[in-house]
């Protein structure tokens, strides 16, 4: 995506030069457009005619285009030479009691202000308020009334609830600060002192809350015997250089939009409970037995599977060190991570490995919890391994020391965090396999490359829909693992259920549209757009696009930017076309007339659709050949006949053949040889 002025766009269609595939590279006028347009134009000289697709340049958000201004975004899709973003460090000391499912925390957050600006209001997530009594959500839940807070103080101050604003006199007065008001999910703090640039504040926060149990999601507890804990604690919301605060209220179909820092984790539980969680064990002394550290130690350097706690040693109540009084604190430390979340039972088996992550990381920690009673979880820990070594080697070496697959309760479904992932005990087989791999590709995207997943959740499932394809092809030996996803998107199009990509998950019309415009529809159109670049131009530029946004914040029209750079071509048209619109491709073949040095084809775009035109002519001996024909064929017509040189008597014609693009229509992509 770059900007295109409006006026050059109405231009172009006063001379009815449609931007379809046209190149326009950053910076270039309307000229190299004519050229292009009659180079494109049929042969036959039929053609721009006045109902032709059009589709209009991808205009990007006012905030957007400032930010460029700014100089902390830049044209070509990478971070501006002025890039910033902030900074929180957490330190946490929490206790869960199973029996009552009760979790209490304290914490202390470390905000580091990179902005240029002065910040007087600061942002607060409380997400267990979704299930609150009177908060908005768009999922049914069971209520848990919330999350209680008991204390919130910024640099020492303690912080209490500010009056409504009121209305006086034609003007809105708002109480003086410091103190809050709670909003739903959200808590704004109004500061009495700004925090300046490059200054720091410290928030803490008492809280505490009931885990939900079946009726809940994302987290929650299994008979009070296992919990998943994710979207726990209260957490800084971002502030970023393009939206400045996202306010954005936890709904529940969104996820998250979370910035980066350092974790230090207490979690205190019962002696035998076992805890996995984001980052590092960093006490496994006051927790494990030597053996257990031994093998934790051992694992990375290993291709076989070891215990650190067997099945034997669930039955045997023998998980754990022991304490006096009755409780051991597990401690954890992550860097650079966006969340922390973390997963805990008394009956988890504890299997380690080790995986390759061919960065300097070197070999990496593997671990998969499950209970003796889901024992076909064990795979997982495989799984675990091959997708940390095959996204290793396809999108960024793995950065982080370690990755974990956690079993849990069937509300968590399968959800990812950084460096652990919770999937529900119900997944077997290659279900198993698919979802591992699934949550595991998000440990990349969105939590190394931080998009803002509640508001362009593409960014997330989409990718993470495409890179899945890819690990389930390599581990399988097949080839198409995308075509499950393209039929699903397709199936949306038919219903006319769809909703566009580039829409706001919460506010999507209908489940199903909603969640092919964030999985499948943006999946299958990252297998288009890397077959029509070419696999190592697509894959060079991806890895590009992963490394420059590691750790950082990319906005759509960033990846929309590299993506042209890597295309060497404006892209406009299939950004338009289909991300933010729900036009439907149908080419069909129209007729096909044998020529002296070949075959005439005409084929007609049916819906409106653009992509290219990928036609293979064969004989009945099985000679083929395949023609490609660029999107801008497309350009102010609806039916394009072109020559394909060919030497023998075509048999077959069949547009697609390999099912690249998104057809609703495949049964007229393909033409035979009339039997006479
Ligand atoms: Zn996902």
């Amino acid at each position: 995506m770059r900007s295109i002025e409006w006026a050059e766009c109405v231009m172009r269609k006063q001379t009815a030069l449609v931007v379809v595939g046209l190149i326009v590279l950053a910076g270039a006028a309307v000229m190299p457009a004519v050229s292009l347009a009659q180079e494109v134009a049929p042969a036959d000289g039929t053609g721009l005619i006045s109902d032709a697709p059009v589709f209009p340049p991808v205009v990007s958000p006012s905030r957007y285009q400032h930010a460029i201004d700014n100089g902390t975004r830049s044209t070509d899709g990478r971070p501006g030479g002025e890039y910033w973003q902030q900074r929180s460090d957490y330190r946490i000391a929490v206790e869960i009691e199973p029996e009552t499912a009760r979790l209490t925390g304290s914490e202390t957050i470390t905000y580091y202000n990179e902005s240029p600006d002065d910040l007087s209001t600061i942002v607060v997530r409380f997400y267990q308020n979704v299930f609150s009594e009177g908060v908005a959500r768009n999922r049914s839940v069971t209520l848990t009334g919330g999350m209680e807070l008991d204390r919130m103080a910024l640099n020492g101050t303690e912080l209490s609830v500010l009056a409504s604003p009121r209305f006086e006199n034609g003007r809105v007065i708002r109480p003086e600060g410091p103190g809050y008001r709670m909003n739903g999910t959200l808590a704004v703090i109004r500061l009495d002192e700004p925090i300046p640039s490059g200054g720091s504040a410290e928030l803490e926060i008492d809280w505490g809350f009931t885990v939900s149990g079946g009726g809940g999601f994302r987290n929650g507890h299994l008979d009070n015997s296992v919990f998943n804990l994710a979207q726990w604690y209260p957490q800084l919301s971002v502030y970023d250089d393009v939206f400045g605060w996202d306010m954005s209220q936890y709904l529940g179909n969104g996820e998250f939009y979370v910035g980066y820092g350092r974790f230090e984790v207490d979690v205190t539980v019962p002696d035998g409970w076992v805890v996995v969680g984001t980052g590092m064990l960093a006490n496994a002394e006051e927790v494990l037995r030597p053996e257990q550290i031994e093998a934790l130690r051992a694992a990375p350097a290993l291709d076989t599977v070891i215990a650190v706690v067997s099945a034997e040693d669930v039955e045997t109540g023998s998980t754990t060190l022991g304490s006096a009084g009755g409780k051991l604190t597990w401690r954890f430390v992550a860097d650079s991570v966006r969340d922390f979340a973390f997963a805990t039972s008394d009956r988890y088996v504890w299997h380690v490995t080790g995986a390759e992550s061919g960065g300097p990381r070197g070999r990496v920690l593997i671990q998969n919890v499950f209970t003796p009673d889901n024992e076909h979880w064990a795979e997982a820990t495989l799984y675990a391994r091959h997708a940390i070594e095959f996204y290793s080697g396809f999108i960024l070496p793995y950065p982080y020391p370690q990755a974990t697959a956690a079993m849990g309760p069937p509300q968590v479904n399968g959800m990812e965090y950084p460096m652990i992932t919770f999937i529900t005990h119900r997944a077997s087989g290659r279900g198993l396999n698919g979802t591992v791999t699934h949550e595991l590709s998000h440990f990349w995207m969105p939590m190394i490359v931080g998009t803002r997943e509640a508001a362009y959740a593409w960014m997330d499932e989409g990718f993470t829909t495409f890179n899945t394809g890819l690990a389930m092809d390599d581990w399988y030996e097949t080839s198409n693992s995308r075509l499950g996803g393209m039929n699903g998107y397709l199936q949306a199009a038919r219903f006319e259920a769809e909703v566009p990509i580039m829409g706001h998950t919460d506010f999507a019309e209908n489940p199903f549209g909603r969640s092919v415009a964030a999985y499948s529809k943006p999946g299958t159109l990252l297998h288009s757009l890397r077959h029509m670049l070419g696999t190592e131009t697509f894959d060079a530029f991806y890895q590009d696009y992963a490394r420059t946004w590691a750790f950082k914040h990319p906005m759509p029209w960033d990846f929309f930017a590299m993506a042209e750079q890597a295309a060497g071509t404006d892209l406009d048209w299939f950004w338009q076309s289909w991300f933010y619109e729900t036009v439907v491709l149908d080419q069909s073949i129209a007729s096909v007339q044998p020529t002296a040095t070949g075959v005439d084809v005409t084929v007609e775009n049916l819906r409106g659709g653009v992509m290219p035109v990928e036609i293979r002519v064969s004989t009945k001996d099985g000679a083929t050949e395949t023609v490609t024909w660029p999107a801008s064929v497309w350009a102010g017509t609806r039916s394009v006949t072109r020559t394909i040189p060919f030497d023998g008597t075509v048999d077959e014609v069949e547009i697609d053949p390999d099912q690249w693009y998104p057809d609703i229509d495949r049964a007229n992509n393909s033409w035979k040889r009339p039997t006479s």
